[in-house]
């Protein structure tokens, strides 16, 4: 796709025209203010830092994650802020890899608050692109490129808000912790999965956490914008389905060859029905949600459960939304497919990944041994790939109340929501500890913007850089507040 928003080749021009160049060396870009000094200009500031990173090629695998979490180190200990690099495991990546941590104290009357993203990035083919998605382009109003909203955008925010803090000299009650880690976009395992179990110093016993994983649905053509708080998410099941048959030429066929083994057994995957499930997460989720829905689904929204068993018509509404549908199921996606080198070779083996995504509370191996059922041949084997239980955090909790205070403040009017995501985060690392995690990024996107999330063009407006560094810092004076 070469269209940017219907912006032309001339538009593009001035994008790329706009694009700020970093003096060479310069840490901080503006210059170097004392505390008493307010950030001139937050938002410009935020977009440059943003840009570097963007164009530091974070790509995972191999993800070379260790320059851009320098970066943000030096930035942190520019302003002043306690910070310091984390080694992780390096993995195959030439550069190294590292978390960056940082932290502004609170006086110790409450346990400390993470602010978690990650720095590595899925990768991005540029044939897609409008601009080069590793330059950083700024201009337009927005910063260009891939991790511009997952997660770099979301790792500047937060690094802001704790210059932001640190400057105001705000009085906080608890710390706020800045944690930017490695691989994330492949689950995590050398990332936050390591740093949970060999560095829980880092963590200083924290009650909270805000990551990625919600965030506010602008609310356009006078829809009330929804800020969407997600408090638990599916778990994945992957799964690793193999064939075996009678190897050979494939000029005189078997009839038990391993490659139409495999696809008899992925069209019973394919047909497949999952049970319809109501989990109380989900349905306090459309509970909240129901008085904006549309007249006609409000009831449904109301008694979510109850309106999908009586309701034909109201559950053939509700189904038919993909997203819907997969917070309200288990699901299946038939992803990766292997069968023989060659044209003429009919191979011994052959195999395909699942990439099933199961409901909260539910048991991976209970899920595999339906699939096991399903496909119903011994000469077929699943075997699980990655799998984790998932847990829910609470949604009444003085966070909570915080993000609701701070909707009612800067977006009177909003929805404030806890919410359910079919995707998965590093939150799970920390909800195993007790941490009550939040998936929600205080920015104020339109599904046009949301969509480059893992996609083309993925951009950021730099108002919502801005906004996100104020609205942060309003909920956790909130926050704060709740405690005295
Ligand atoms: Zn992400």
């Amino acid at each position: 796709m070469k269209c940017f928003l219907g912006v032309g080749g001339a538009a593009l021009a001035l994008l790329v025209a706009f694009s700020l160049p970093s003096p060479a060396g310069a840490v901080w870009p503006f210059g170097r203010a004392g505390p008493d000094a307010p950030i001139e200009d937050l938002a410009a500031a935020a977009a440059e830092i943003l840009s570097r990173a963007i164009r530091m090629d974070t790509t995972n695998p191999p993800g070379n994650e260790r320059p851009l979490a320098r970066l943000l180190v030096d930035v942190l200990e520019d302003q002043g802020i306690e910070a310091k690099l984390v080694e992780t495991p390096k993995g195959v990546a030439t550069e190294g890899r590292a978390a960056a941590w940082g932290r502004v104290p609170g006086n110790g009357r409450a346990r400390p608050i993470i602010l978690l993203s990650h720095l590595d990035t899925v990768p991005a083919n540029a044939s897609e692109w409008a601009v080069e998605p590793f330059s950083g382009v700024v201009g337009g109003g927005y910063v260009v490129g891939r991790g511009a909203l997952d997660a770099k955008g979301v790792a500047v925010v937060h690094l802001m808000t704790l210059v932001e803090l640190a400057r105001r000299e705000t009085p906080l009650d608890r710390d706020v912790i800045f944690l930017a880690t490695p691989d994330e976009e492949t689950g995590g395992r050398d990332g936050a999965g390591w740093l949970v179990a060999q560095r829980k110093d880092l963590l200083r016993d924290a009650q909270y956490l805000l990551t990625e994983g919600g965030g506010i649905l602008a609310g356009n053509g006078g829809a009330v914008p929804v800020w969407g708080v997600s408090v638990a998410e599916k778990s994945p099941c992957w799964l690793r389905v193999t064939a075996r048959g009678t190897p050979g030429h494939s000029s005189a066929p078997s009839a038990d060859a391993a490659v139409p083994r495999l696809i008899a057994a992925l069209e019973r995957v394919r047909n497949m029905q999952t049970d319809v499930r109501v989990t109380p997460e989900v349905q306090r989720m459309f509970e909240e949600l129901a008085p904006y829905a549309a007249e006609e689904d409000r009831e449904g929204y109301a008694h979510l459960s109850l309106g999908l068993a009586v309701d034909p018509r109201f559950q053939s509404r509700f189904l038919s939304s993909r997203g819907r549908a997969a917070l309200v199921r288990n699901t299946v996606t038939i992803t990766v497919l292997e069968g023989a080198p060659r044209t003429n070779v009919a191979p011994a083996e052959a195999y395909a990944h699942l990439d099933a995504r199961i409901l909260p509370g539910q048991r991976c191996d209970v899920f595999a041994n339906r699939i096991r059922a399903v496909i119903s041949d011994p000469g077929v084997e699943i075997e699980p790939i990655l799998a984790f239980p998932s847990r829910s955090s609470p949604a009444d909790t003085p966070l909570f109340d915080a993000i609701r205070a701070t909707a009612a403040e800067l977006d009177p009017g909003a929805a404030v929501v806890p919410r359910v995501i079919a995707g998965f985060t590093d939150a799970h690392y920390f909800r195993d500890l007790g941490i009550v995690a939040y998936g929600f990024v205080p920015r104020w996107l339109p599904p046009s913007e949301s969509r480059g999330v893992h996609g083309p063009n993925e951009r950021i407006a730099i108002q919502n850089l801005d906004r996100g560094v104020k609205t942060l810092v309003r909920i956790l004076e909130h926050l704060a507040a709740s405690r005295q």
